[in-house]
Formats: structure tokens, C-alpha cells, sequence
């Protein structure tokens, strides 16, 4: 069970699925806040948050932009929207009647991506989710704009483990405040912190290593 104040952010599960060394420049080596927004924007949500709203529409009930966290994970975050649908079982829910089913569904402006970093999102949200109402999940949606289809997602143990295993990792870096060091890939070419991480230089530096020792020359 972690604290509070370890808490990661949820939303840095695709970039550590996508190059742990993003990861880390993005979340342990702060200094590239306005790179971080830019990669945001490019492979999280790239959707406009609202305040947290609930509606009604028949038997379902939409909550957006919805608050989450997992003690047992370590993370803390924002669903994109949570339906909760009617059902003979399910949660019962504060000021409604009935009980009703908790379904996590995560939106991607673009086309689903041939890895699964959206399905390891998903698979987290469902698991605060899961901790937070004490409920069983069992699938959730992603739903993509550029196809405009949803996709049902089944949270499967084998998906569930992988997301508490890359956790446990993401901890491990953090505490150490380990930047893993440059490992070319094809994704290099579309990361959004290619000009900070020096992919050119092929070392295992961090980039603050780099930045400080370049200051201290050109003083
Ligand atoms: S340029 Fe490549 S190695 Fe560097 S952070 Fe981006 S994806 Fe990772």
C-alpha cells in the first residue's frame, strides 16, 4: 500500500509503456514541463478536460472527468468518463435508485495504435475504480474519434498483472530517480522530446547530466 505523497500519475503508464526513458525525463526530470504538455497533448487525451459532471440518460448514468486513485497501486488520475449502467447486482449510487454496473470508457481523439498502451490505461482506471467502489470490473471501452467506435475491452488478469508490474517498475525509477539511458527504437522519430532526450549522443547520461555540464562549459 503506498501513501499519498507517492502517488504517480495514471496518465504516465503510456509513456512508460511507449519508451521508459520518456517516461522518466517527463515525470522524474521535471525540468521539461512544456515538452511534457506537448507529448500530453500528442499521445494522451488531447481532449479537453471538463470539471467533474454526472448526468442521467435513461438507465445509464454518465460521470466525466472523474477523479481516481489505487493505495495499492500507487497512482492517482482522471477517468475521461465512468457509465454506470442499471442491473439487478452492481454498486448502489448515492441519490439514485437501483444498482448499477461501473464501466470505465477512455477516448482517443485518434485510431486504435497497434500496442496497447490505451489497453493499459484502461486496465488501470478500471482497477482505482475497482478499489475505490469495491466492485468487480470486468470490461471497459475504448473509443477512438477518428474511427468513432468503442471498443470493449476486457480486463484480463494477464492485462492486470502487466499494469501492477510496469507500476512496481515506474516506483523503482522514482525512488532511485533512475533515467534509463538512450535505446533507439522506430518511436524515436515521433517522440515529442527527441531534441531534450539527445538520442544523438547514444550515452547513458540523463539529460539534466547533459544540460549542467554544458552550462558549467559556457561558464
Ligand atoms: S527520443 Fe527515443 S529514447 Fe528518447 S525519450 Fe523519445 S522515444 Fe525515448
Amino acid at each position: 500500500m503506498y501513501e499519498e505523497e507517492e502517488y504517480l500519475q495514471l496518465s504516465g503508464i503510456q509513456h512508460f509503456a511507449f519508451c521508459r526513458r520518456q517516461w522518466a525525463l517527463a515525470y522524474i526530470e521535471l525540468q521539461w514541463a512544456e515538452n511534457v504538455r506537448t507529448v500530453e497533448g500528442r499521445l494522451l487525451h488531447e481532449k479537453a478536460h471538463t470539471v467533474t459532471s454526472r448526468e442521467k440518460r435513461g438507465d445509464r448514468i454518465i460521470s466525466r472527468a472523474m477523479p481516481v486513485s489505487s493505495r495499492e497501486l500507487g497512482i492517482s488520475g482522471e477517468c475521461d468518463v465512468v457509465e454506470f449502467h442499471r442491473c439487478g447486482e452492481g454498486i448502489s449510487l448515492q441519490g439514485y435508485d437501483g444498482r448499477y454496473d461501473v464501466i470505465p470508457v477512455e477516448y482517443k481523439k485518434g485510431k486504435p495504435k497497434s500496442s496497447h498502451v490505451d489497453i493499459l490505461q484502461l486496465a488501470a482506471q478500471g482497477m482505482c475504480l475497482e478499489e475505490m467502489l469495491c466492485c468487480e470490473i470486468p470490461y471497459g471501452y475504448l473509443y477512438y474519434g477518428e474511427t468513432r467506435h468503442r471498443e470493449k475491452i476486457v480486463l484480463t488478469e494477464e492485462i492486470r498483472d502487466e499494469v501492477r508490474e510496469m507500476l512496481r517498475e515506474m516506483h523503482d525509477y522514482f525512488r532511485r530517480k533512475y533515467t534509463p539511458k538512450v535505446k533507439w527504437s522506430k518511436g524515436c522519430q515521433a517522440c515529442s522530446l527527441k531534441d531534450l532526450c539527445l538520442p544523438v549522443l547514444g550515452k547513458n547520461k540523463s539529460a539534466r547530466s547533459y544540460v549542467d555540464a554544458h552550462v558549467q562549459e559556457d561558464m
